[in-house]
């Protein structure tokens, strides 16, 4: 894999509509410290951790995602293992699904898992694994 660009098809697991738009994933958010509602564009190429803006977010702000399409929350009750803000998730259409913490700054905010090389192996093998029909 001399270039490996792994572009990541998301959609959404309530309303099920593909969010991936181009290299980007533009979700609404809301911020909880400034009470911000805008567009967090998440970036869909696989281990990239750019993201891209209109809202001041500042670093360790919890971020709520919300599926742009239905209006549902993506977050779970499920905290983040590296700083216990909520995970948001998203369905891989390959199969599978993909978490990333909601604070801003954390490492685990990332498309592509939480840095763990076995996080990342898992979703990896989920990807390639996963037949298509
Ligand atoms: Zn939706
Ligand atoms: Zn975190």
């Amino acid at each position: 894999m001399a270039k490996a660009l792994l572009l990541l098809e998301l959609e959404c697991p309530h309303c099920k509509r593909v969010l991936t738009k181009g290299e980007k994933v533009p979700l609404d958010a809301f911020l909880r410290d400034t009470h911000q509602d805008g567009q967090v564009s998440l970036s869909a190429l696989f281990g990239d951790y750019t993201i891209e803006t209109d809202l001041k977010i500042r670093e360790g702000t919890i971020v709520e995602f919300r599926c742009p399409e239905c209006e549902a929350s993506l977050l779970l009750s499920l905290p983040c293992r590296m700083c216990g803000a909520p995970m948001a998730s998203l369905n891989l259409t390959s199969g599978g699904y993909l978490e990333f913490c909601s604070r801003r700054g954390c490492k685990g905010h990332a498309l592509g898992g939480v840095g763990d090389i076995d996080q990342m192996i898992n979703l990896m093998n989920r990807m390639f694994e996963t037949p298509y029909d």
